[in-house]
């Protein structure tokens, strides 16, 4: 990593987005369009996008560098924020897990449970025989007795007990039950991952979206650049923090726990990899949790596919905040800092230490900025006739 100042435009920027992720890039977006500031983003990694930053491969198919990101969202304000910077591919996500040698839908539905069992029930014989083994009046207090009180037992060890250890390097009984009622279980035959109102990826990519949403003149960027480099090598009034909290903090309560992962790419001169763009793996016997093959995300047609197999770990980037009461208790101790240190704005995934998707993230951006707007308004009021860039400069601590 390097900074190098002579790339940057000005000699001093109203904000300072740490993070080119959706948290960052949207309120960078914002600030620089709807209040005229000059912002500098600036990222770690050598690319904008954070963790949903996509590429074309050596194989020239459009793959995800950080794992699957499917689009989907209930949020109408969200999606048309984002469709001034992109147009849409419908899509919508189904997901097949590895079980007993068959491929089953997941979220389990009517067929993954007529298939498994051998059976050929209706809807009202599915609910039947889940009420029949769902442990009945348990209070829901972990991930683990969200799935036991809808499934019973035995689909509870098949499809969720494997994956959800590998996944988090804990028992689901230990995590908060947010987690996995993010797959419930149905009895129709819908197979489809999400039941959200809009499903669908951007048409010509997530980096191509994130390039036009800072294409703003007033918008710097600068890759492959650690906070802890310019912090003290940049001027600027404001700072929008979206990596982890606790490391802005310097630890000083202890570490957040993160969950990580290592992917794994290949590509193959072959069409096609697997029936569906995910295939999960809740085996204890196998190490990675899922396949991707990307084409069936994207619609891409050419003569080869690239897959991802996942492998979660405890070491490298911070992919996931973990959810279990402890770690909630500490985060709460650092988010009692971060209110008081008014310099600073933090948001998004790692910056708010939530499990979010990518739309509650473009909605909690969304949101502080109107907080920020608002702010700038009132102050504006107070100094008026003075401009932000005339407003004494001096570099955050
Ligand atoms: P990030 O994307 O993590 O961006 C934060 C950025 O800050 C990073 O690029 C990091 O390099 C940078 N940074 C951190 N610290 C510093 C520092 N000190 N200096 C400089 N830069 C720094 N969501 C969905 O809606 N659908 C999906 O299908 C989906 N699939 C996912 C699959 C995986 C494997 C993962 C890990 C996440 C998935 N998500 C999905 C969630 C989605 O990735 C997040 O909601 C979203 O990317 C969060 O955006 P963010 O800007 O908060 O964080
Ligand atoms: N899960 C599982 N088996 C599956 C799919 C999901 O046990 O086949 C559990 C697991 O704990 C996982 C959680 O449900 O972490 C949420 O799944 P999701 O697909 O939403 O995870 P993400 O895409 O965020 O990694």
């Amino acid at each position: 990593m390097s900074f190098d100042s002579s790339s940057l435009r000005h000699r001093a920027y109203d904000t300072l987005v740490v993070g080119g992720g959706f948290a960052g890039s949207v309120l960078a977006e914002r600030l620089a369009s709807q209040l005229g500031q000059r912002v500098l983003v600036i990222d770690r990694r050598d690319h904008i996008g954070g963790n949903a930053f996509d590429f074309h491969d050596e194989a020239g198919v459009l793959v995800h560098r950080y794992g699957p990101h499917i689009f989907h969202t209930n949020a109408p304000k969200v999606v048309e924020y984002l469709s001034q910077f992109t147009d849409w591919r419908p899509y919508e996500h189904r997901v097949l897990a590895q079980v007993d040698g068959k491929l089953l839908p997941i979220p389990i539905n009517l067929t993954t449970i007529n298939e498994l069992y051998g059976l050929d029930l209706d809807s009202a014989g599915a609910a039947e025989f889940l009420a029949e083994r769902a442990t009945p009046g348990l209070e829901i207090k972990s991930s683990r007795d969200v799935v036991i009180s809808q499934v019973g037992e035995d689909l509870y060890r098949k499809f969720f007990e494997g994956y959800t250890r590998k996944q988090w390097g804990i028992d689901a009984s230990q995590l908060d039950k947010a987690v996995t009622a993010r797959v419930p279980t149905r009895t129709t035959t819908d197979d489809r991952y999400f039941q959200d109102k809009f499903q669908m990826m951007p048409a010509e990519g997530y980096t191509r979206m994130f390039e036009r949403m800072i294409a703003h003149p007033n918008i710097d960027f600068l890759p492959s650049v650690d906070f802890a480099e310019v912090r003290e090598r940049v001027a600027y009034s404001h700072l929008v923090y979206t990596g982890p909290v606790d490391e802005y903090f310097g630890h000083c309560y202890g570490k957040l726990p993160y969950r990580s992962l290592r992917f794994e790419h290949r590509s193959f001169d072959q069409p096609h990899y697997q029936p569906v763009a995910v295939v999960n793996y809740p085996s204890p016997n196998v190490p990675w949790t899922r396949i991707t093959e990307y084409k069936h995300l994207t619609g891409q047609v050419c003569a080869k596919t690239s897959i991802t197999h996942e492998y979660p770990s405890a070491e490298g980037d911070p992919y996931y905040p973990i959810p279990t009461p402890e770690n909630a208790e500490l985060y709460r101790r650092y988010e009692a800092l971060a209110e008081a240190t008014p310099a600073v704005t933090f948001t998004g995934r790692l910056g708010t230490y939530r499990y979010y998707n990518m739309d509650q993230v473009v909605a909690q951006s969304l949101a502080v900025f109107a907080r920020m707007a608002e702010r700038s308004r009132s102050s504006e009021g107070q100094t008026r006739g003075e401009s932000s860039s005339d407003s004494g400069w001096r570099v955050a601590a």
